[in-house]
Parts: structure tokens; C-alpha cells; sequence
């Protein structure tokens, strides 16, 4: 991920995660852990690199290991002499050509340059474990169909700024290739993008071992409110919108293109001092790894990873009710 913009403070009480180890729901952490770890072994992951051909690959064997009709798409693309690839998976709901919700999280992780960032980048929570939990929820949905929209899974390329130092035109390359090429498409999407793809969830830098999601401000304010009203019914509120962040992101190319967007994700107090803003009184929990060697799988939970998957999970029948009726 992604930039923050400005960092703002707010009041309220707060909860995390405790370590119980109970599930939240049909989710499994623990495979959404074992999926983590297995992406994370792979080492960095930089577009073009043969390790994200492995994550690819990875992917789409154990979408396949779900079920054999569960079949990864891929989309290829090259810009700055630089090789690219999406992928998604397409969970049929009750009308294959009927609306879309769609779900998304970045399989690139950042690329170092040596003699500037001397450290792998193992990208764990940046964000390994988001797409651990993806794959996780597309065995959840296919089998339970808990609602009747198309669910599609998306895996993007090229989130990452190329450059060390955040540059708009080198990052969010891999979901502005998408959103672009599919709003163009008169076959799937004859009145464009949002007629059909009517929401998109975004997952990133989420698992921290002391999960909070932040008040991301580009986000559609009746997608915050479901996930705050669903992570209440989790009994786990004080776990959302502690701190706020206009988030650049994977779900801006969709909120351009109309799409009701949310991104879930765990920013404020991550990023290390000198980058980022002070660290508050109550915020000396949050451990700053942020685009660090400190970013590595001994920081993600599977609670925290049950937590998201079930909270995404048991949010698709409210926003099915909202925006799919
Ligand atoms: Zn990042």
C-alpha cells in the first residue's frame, strides 16, 4: 500500500483483538495463516519477479484444490517496461451475468533498490496476508453462497509505487489497468463498470497481531457504516475507525468509475516515525512496520485474520440488502 495524506486523531474508546482463538465465523484464520505463510515464503514478490509468478501460481492451484470450476483469470500488461499481471476468480452467484460484488487485495510487494532500501522485503502484511485471506473467503463463499451476486476475487499487480518515495503515476497501476479495460468492455459491461460491479471491498495491511482498521475518508460512508455495524455484531466495534486516513489505494481507479468503494485497512501508526506522524499516547501499540524489514510473517495473527475474513464475510448480506435490491 498506499499513502496517507493527512492524519487525523479521534476520540472514542478502543478495542483489539484478544488472542482467544475462537472463530468468528465460517473464515478460517487458520487457513487464511497457512496461505500467508506459504505467499511469504516465497520472498519478495516485485512485479515481473519469478516469485510473483509463483504467488500466481500458488493462487490459482489452491483455487483449483477448492474447486476444479474455480478457474484464476489472468490479465497480462506491460507499462514503464515493466511486466504486470491481475488475476481473479469469478464466483457465480444466482445470475452469472447479474450484478457483481467484488472483493479485492495487492499480490505485489514493494520492490527495494540496492544501495537505497538494503533490506527484503517480505511484504507479510503488505500484503501477503490480505490475499491469504481472499483465497480463504473464496472457499468460504463458494461453498456457503452466502448471497446472490457474483462475488469476484481480484489479486492486483503493480499497487506498489515503483519509486521508493510514493509516485502517483507509478503505483495502482495494476487496478487502473483493470478498472479501465473492464469499463471499456461492452460485452461484460454494457453500461459501463459501476451498473454491474456496484461494490468493491478493499483489503490491505490488515493481520497485525493488534489489528485496528482505520476511517479511510475516500471510502462510500453506508460501506463504513456496514462494516461498523457488522463488526458490532462481532462484538468487536472498538476495532474500527479509532483513527482516520484518506487513503490512495487499489479503490480509487473503481471510485473514479462510480463503484461504491471501502478499504479496509490498518495504516495510522504503522508507518516508522521518521515517515510518518507522531506517535500518540495510545498509539505506541501499533507497531510501525510499514514498507520495513520488520514487515514478516512472525507479525500476522490468525485471529486477526479470522476477524477480517468473518467480518467481510458476514458484511455481503448487508450490502447486498443496500445495493444489490
Ligand atoms: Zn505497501
Amino acid at each position: 500500500m498506499a499513502r496517507i495524506l493527512v492524519p487525523i486523531l479521534l476520540t472514542g474508546c478502543l478495542a483489539v483483538l484478544s488472542g482467544c482463538g475462537a472463530s468468528h465465523g465460517p473464515v478460517s484464520g487458520a487457513r487464511a495463516y497457512d496461505h500467508t505463510a506459504q505467499i511469504c515464503s516465497l520472498g519478495p514478490r516485485p512485479p515481473g519477479s519469478e516469485n510473483l509468478k509463483k504467488a500466481a501460481a500458488y493462487i490459482e492451484a489452491q483455487l483449483a484444490a477448492i474447486d476444479p470450476s474455480l478457474q484464476l483469470k489472468r490479465q497480462p500488461f506491460e507499462k514503464f517496461g515493466e511486466r504486470f499481471e491481475n488475476l481473479w476468480v469469478e464466483i457465480p452467484g444466482s445470475d452469472p451475468t447479474g450484478p457483481i460484488l467484488a472483493i479485492g487485495a495487492h499480490y505485489d510487494s514493494k520492490i527495494t533498490h540496492p544501495g537505497e532500501q538494503d533490506f527484503e522485503f517480505v511484504g507479510a502484511l503488505d500484503a501477503a496476508a490480505s490475499c491469504g485471506v481472499l483465497i480463504e473467503l473464496a472457499r468460504a463463499i463458494h461453498t456457503q453462497k452466502p448471497i446472490a451476486p457474483n462475488v469476484w476475487l481480484l489479486w492486483f499487480d503493480g499497487e506498489e509505487s515503483l519509486e521508493w518515495e510514493w509516485n502517483d503515476e507509478k503505483a495502482l497501476m495494476g487496478s487502473t489497468h483493470w478498472v479501465e479495460t473492464m469499463h471499456a468492455d461492452t460485452a461484460l459491461f454494457p453500461e459501463g463498470l459501476s451498473k454491474r460491479l456496484r461494490a468493491f471491498v478493499l483489503l490491505d495491511l490488515l493481520g497485525d497481531v493488534n489489528l485496528k482498521i482505520d476511517r479511510d475518508l475516500e471510502s462510500n460512508p453506508k460501506l463504513l457504516e456496514i462494516f461498523k455495524d457488522t463488526a458490532s455484531e462481532m462484538g468487536k466495534s472498538g476495532v474500527l475507525y479509532r483513527y482516520e486516513s484518506p487513503m490512495k489505494d487499489d479503490h480509487i481507479p473503481f471510485k473514479r468509475k462510480s463503484v461504491r468503494v471501502i478499504d479496509l485497512i490498518d495504516f495510522q501508526y504503522r508507518a516508522p516515525v521518521q515517515h510518518g506522524p507522531n506517535t500518540p499516547e495510545d498509539g505506541k501499540r501499533y507497531t510501525p512496520w510499514w514498507h520495513t524489514a520488520d514487515d514478516t510473517l512472525d507479525k500476522v495473527s490468525k485471529d486477526s485474520l479470522d476477524f477480517v475474513g468473518n467480518l467481510v464475510f458476514r458484511a455481503l448480506p448487508r450490502i447486498e440488502a443496500e445495493f444489490y435490491r
